[in-house]
C-alpha cells in the first residue's frame, strides 16, 4: 500500500523577498548588489519542480496554519518573541547577530514556517498522514532560546518538538542535515533526555564556536546530543560512512517516537556557504536510511523539515530527492549527475574513517 504524504507550501514562502544585498552583506562602495542568500526563487523553483516532474501527484499539498507566539513561547522567550514582533512592525532590523535581517514581513514568515513544521506534526500524529514535508522559509535551526541568528527567527522544528511532546510523545530525534551545526536546537534540549538531537555539520563552519564532538547532553541527558563535524570536501562516501556508522545506530539505540529531519540541502554541490559538496544522489541515500528508522521505531512517522540551500540551480534538485524518497515516488533524473558522477571526492577516503570511528568509541562509552 502506498505511503500518503503531506506537503505543506504557501505561496508567500516564493514571493517575501530581502532585496538586495551582496550574500548577506548591504552593497557599499566596491560591493556590487546581488540578492540577499534566503532569496524567495530557492524555495519557489522547488514548488515549480515537484509539478513539472509530476511528484505532485503522490502528495497530499496543505496550506499551513501559522504558529501562535503561544506555540513558539514554549521554546522561546516571550521577551524574544515580542521583540521580534516589534522589528518588524518597525519594517526592518535584525533578529540577532547582525546578519539575519528582518523586514516587515519577515515575523509573518517565521510564524508560518514554525506553523508549517506544526501543521505536519499534527497530521503525523493524528494518522491524517504517513510522513510529511514542510517546506518553509525562514530557517529555525540558529535561533536559541532568547534570539534569532543566521537568518533564523524562531527555531520551527523546536515549537514542533514541543507540541509533539504536549501531545505524549515522550522519545523524539532531530536529525540535523544541513551543512551549518544545529546550535539553536541543541541548546533548547541540551538538558533533555527525551529529544535526541544530532547534527551533522561541516566543521567549525558555522556558527564556529559550536558544533564540537565533546558537547554531548547537559547533566542528565549525556548521549542525547550528538555533534558530527565533518571536514571541509567531505561528499556523498564519507557522509554516508558517519550516518551508517553513527547516525542510523544512536537512533536505533534511542528508538525514537517521532524522527523529524531538519533538511538543510547546504552541504551540496554548488552551494555558496559549505564546502562538504555532496550531491542529490548523497541526499536521497540519507533520505532512505532516516525513513527507515522512522519504519522500525517510530510507525513510520516522520517529519521533514525544509531549511538552508543557497544555489539555485542544485538545491532544488536535492530537496527534490528527499521528497521522492519519502513519497515512494519513481525517481527523477539529477541533470548534474553527469558532471559530478566521477569527482573523487564522492568516494569514500581512508582519513575519513578515524574521526566517525573515533566518535563511535566516545558515544559507546
Ligand atoms: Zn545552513
Amino acid at each position: 500500500m502506498s505511503k500518503s504524504i503531506t506537503l505543506t507550501w504557501s505561496e508567500r514562502f516564493g514571493q517575501a523577498d530581502m532585496g538586495d544585498w551582496a550574500i548577506y552583506i548591504p552593497p557599499t562602495g566596491l560591493v556590487e548588489p546581488d540578492r540577499h542568500l534566503d532569496h524567495p526563487e530557492r524555495v519557489a523553483r522547488l514548488r515549480r519542480l515537484v509539478a513539472k516532474t509530476g511528484l505532485d501527484q503522490h502528495l497530499d499539498q496543505v496550506v499551513p496554519r501559522a504558529a501562535t507566539p503561544a506555540e513558539i513561547e514554549a521554546v522561546h522567550s516571550a521577551e524574544h518573541v515580542a521583540r521580534m514582533a516589534a522589528v518588524a512592525e518597525a519594517g526592518w532590523g535584525d533578529a540577532g547577530g547582525g546578519f539575519t535581517p528582518m523586514n516587515a514581513d519577515s515575523y509573518d514568515l517565521a510564524l508560518l514556517s514554525a506553523g508549517s513544521v506544526l501543521t505536519c506534526t499534527e497530521r503525523v500524529l493524528s494518522g491524517e498522514t504517513d510522513r510529511a514535508y514542510a517546506l518553509a522559509r525562514r530557517s529555525g535551526h540558529h535561533a536559541s532560546r532568547d534570539t534569532g541568528y543566521g537568518f533564523c527567527i524562531f527555531n520551527s522544528v523546536c515549537v514542533a518538538a514541543a507540541a509533539a511532546k504536549r501531545a505524549g510523545i515522550e522519545r523524539i530525534a532531530i536529525v540535523d542535515i544541513d551543512a551549518h551545526h544545529g546550535n539553536g536546537t541543541e541548546a533548547i534540549f541540551y538538558d533533555d533526555p527525551g529529544v535526541l538531537t544530532i547534527s551533522l555539520h561541516e566543521d567549525r563552519m558555522f556558527p564556529a564556536e559550536t558544533g564540537a564532538a565533546e558537547d554531548r547532553g547537559g547533566a542528565g541527558a549525556v548521549g542525547s546530543n550528538l555533534n558530527i563535524p565533518l571536514a571541509s570536501g567531505t561528499g556523498d562516501g564519507g557522509y554516508l560512512f558517519a550516518i551508517d556508522e553513527l547516525v542510523v545506530p544512536a537512533l536505533d539505540r534511542f528508538e525514537p517516537e517521532l524522527v523529524f529531519v531538519v533538511a538543510g540541502v547546504d552541504a551540496a554541490m554548488y552551494a555558496p556557504l559549505s564546502n562538504l559538496a555532496l550531491t542529490a544522489g548523497g541526499y536521497a541515500a540519507t533520505a532512505e536510511r532516516l525513513v527507515a528508522v522512522a519504519e522500525r521505531h517510530a510507525e513510520g512517522r516522520v517529519v521533514f523539515e525544509q531549511e538552508g540551500g543557497y544555489s539555485l540551480v542544485y538545491s532544488p534538485f536535492c530537496w527534490l530527492k528527499l521528497i521522492e524518497v519519502l513519497a515512494e515516488a519513481p525517481r527523477s533524473e539529477d541533470p548534474f549527475a553527469p558532471f559530478l558522477a566521477d569527482g573523487g571526492f564522492n568516494e569514500f577516503a581512508p582519513h575519513q574513517r578515524a574521526l566517525v570511528e573515533r566518535l563511535v568509541k566516545e558515544n559507546q562509552e
